[in-house]
């Protein structure tokens, strides 16, 4: 079995589903008392917040290339960023490194694709949503991709960063959410990635009038099928 390079703590909320999600889709494949082969490095979150709010993408992209160095010297066969938002820098990380990086998005389209869905919402931070590095990745698949308008978008990227992140769960936002993806179904959206590694913490697909496309369960059961392939 391949071992998996975890970067993780953007949200550390989130990384626990993946750790969780993992080692679940290995055991479902492998049975018995199987479990994931897997490397952790995880940052400090306020350091990457405070970095990205500032516009300064290189700390970020730093930080998280450091610890892509020290999980291939520990000995990982791959990489997994485990956030949506950072894989604004992840060019920058794959150079450092001579092992592979799965790419979120490219994951996202993947499953997209598999599903026939060619037209999908995006939810996430105000990055994910309104700048080009992840969406022109879904685009070059023949994917379009519809967003919140700008005050919706506001209010989804504070859910993100003043609640999810810090392991608050609200009625109140989920509501607004269903209400913001049943304007994007109307807008013609026939599926709705969770572009964002906590919004499946918020959002599950019972409450969505839209197929889900969580990428936190998109990536961890990737990373999971790549480390067992070759067994
Ligand atoms: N985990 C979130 C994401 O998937 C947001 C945290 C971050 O800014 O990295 O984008």
């Amino acid at each position: 079995m391949k071992t998996i390079g975890l970067i993780g703590g953007m949200s550390w909320e989130s990384t626990v589903t993946y750790y969780r999600l993992i080692n679940e889709s290995v055991n479902e494949k492998l049975g018995g008392l199987h479990s994931a082969k897997i490397l952790l490095y995880s940052v400090d979150f306020a350091e990457i917040a405070a970095s990205q709010a500032k516009g300064d993408w290189a700390q970020g992209a730093s930080i998280l290339s450091g610890a892509a160095v020290n999980l291939e010297k520990a000995g990982a066969d791959f990489i997994l960023i485990c956030t949506n938002t950072m894989h604004k820098v992840a060019p920058e990380v794959q150079k450092h490194i001579g092992i592979p990086l799965i790419h979120l998005a490219d994951a996202t389209a993947d499953a997209l694709i598999s599903a026939g869905i060619d037209k999908v919402a995006l939810l996430g931070t105000i990055y994910t949503m309104t700048e080009n590095f992840y969406k022109e990745r879904l685009i070059a698949r023949g994917i379009s991709v519809l967003i919140p308008g700008e005050t919706d978008a506001a209010l989804v990227n504070r859910v993100i960063y003043d609640e999810l992140c810090r392991g608050v769960i609200s009625a109140e936002s989920r509501a607004q959410y269903q209400r913001i993806i049943e304007q994007l179904q109307a807008a013609g959206a026939r599926g709705v990635i969770l572009g964002c590694t906590e919004i499946g913490m918020l959002i599950k697909q019972t409450d969505s009038v839209l197929p889900v496309f969580d990428t936190t369960q998109i990536h961890a059961h990737r990373a999971a099928m790549e480390a067992i392939a070759d067994r």
